[in-house]
């Protein structure tokens, strides 16, 4: 038997090719009337987004920047005071995402997430940001975006690299939702389904980027998985993987991507039956070596050295993972996770 907790967290998503056409009646049903567009400095798809907002839309800010820093919300901040803005619009991946939610998270304003990548930030209540080299991250109901359009055609150029590590960002949100603390039947069948739908679509994208019946599966399958996102804790995979994103600058999602065979081949002792499962939804015979399978075929990356993490300071890594406690299934020590960072430094297929 179980015993869990379950919050389910109130967003509207809107699903589909081209509903990003929808944002203005979408931005307007919050009561917007003047809206800031947050995104990063490619900027890319805005003019969509400008068209559909129409005279809603009063002021853009393209300086979105990963991890949050705190003096790039200070300037969102000032455009959102300078053209008295009433609602936030951000398009991009997590990095736009975050922005919103840190200017949110200071003006009460309500947000429009549109996502370009895998990441799932737009349907949790939590913020990453960074001020004076610290990550921290903090988490409030006030942050949860009120409406999420995902709009699959909007990922069609998501380059092939950047698809595969997001992607598998988003089956690591689903991992370790199996074993958090917080598992229930529900969370079960919400990152059953979308394992179910990431896995297979990740060879075709690869194949073909454009393929839409592919990539309407995988953001699917990241809204899936960023709903178990917000409703579990998170374990050791995601511990490792802020350390070495928020101590030694790896970036996000491909970090998720080489740590997440190694991760779950840790804790697979522990939780056999969650693995089993991970495994059907796969459709293969064992999930740690099915991940780092998948992930090699797609040609990885699979391991830290190639994402620049200096060998030297694995030890440190492995020190910072265990400096605070977390739930995990297996019990977690300074030298057990030196050796995992140290297989994952060499790119060793775990298993
Ligand atoms: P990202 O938003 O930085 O995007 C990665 C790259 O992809 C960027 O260069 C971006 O310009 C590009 N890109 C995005 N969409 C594109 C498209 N359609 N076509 C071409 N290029 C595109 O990275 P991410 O992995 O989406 O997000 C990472 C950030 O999100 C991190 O800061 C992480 O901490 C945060 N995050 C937060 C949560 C949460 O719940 N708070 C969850 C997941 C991630």
């Amino acid at each position: 038997m179980r015993t869990f907790v379950h919050t389910s967290t109130p967003s509207r998503v809107i699903f589909g090719a081209g509903v990003v056409g929808r944002l203005g009646e979408e931005a307007a049903r919050l009561g917007a009337r003047r809206v800031l567009l947050v995104s990063g400095p490619s900027r890319r798809s805005t003019d969509r987004l400008r068209d559909a907002l129409g005279p809603l839309l009063v002021a853009e800010f393209a300086g979105a920047t990963m991890h949050a820093p705190v003096e790039i919300t200070e300037q969102a901040l000032a455009v959102v005071r300078e053209h008295d803005v009433d609602c936030l619009v951000a398009i991009g991946g997590g990095t736009a995402t975050g922005l919103a939610k840190a200017v949110a998270a200071r003006t009460g304003l309500p947000q429009v997430i549109v996502p370009t990548t895998y990441a799932g930030s737009e349907v949790t209540s939590v913020l990453g940001e960074t001020a004076d080299g610290r990550k921290t991250t903090r988490s409030s109901p006030d942050l949860l975006p009120e409406t999420v359009l995902y709009d699959v055609d909007l990922t069609l150029g998501l380059p092939v690299d950047l698809s595969i590590t997001s992607a598998v960002n988003a089956l690591a949100h689903a991992v370790e939702a199996l074993y958090s603390p917080q598992a229930n039947v529900l969370i079960d069948a919400v990152a059953h389904a979308a394992i179910g739908l990431i896995v297979p679509a990740l060879p075709v994208v690869a194949e073909e980027p454009a393929d839409g019946a592919a990539r309407a599966d995988l953001l699917e399958g990241a809204w899936l998985a960023g709903t178990c996102l917000a409703a579990a804790g998170m374990g050791l995979h995601h511990k490792l993987c802020h350390v070495l994103g928020g101590s030694f600058g790896l970036s996000h999602a491909p970090t998720h991507t080489v740590v997440l065979p190694h991760a779950t081949a840790f804790n697979a002792p522990a939780v056999p039956e969650v693995m089993a499962g991970i495994a059907a939804a796969m459709g293969v015979p064992d999930a740690p070596s099915g991940l780092a399978d998948l992930i090699g075929s797609l040609g990885g990356p699979t391991s830290l050295r190639e994402l620049g993490m200096a060998e030297v300071d694995l030890r440190e890594a492995a020190r910072l993972a265990v400096a605070t406690p977390y739930p995990n299934p297996r019990p977690v020590d300074a030298e057990l996770l030196d050796a995992l960072l140290r297989d994952a430094w060499h790119g060793r297929r775990p298993g």
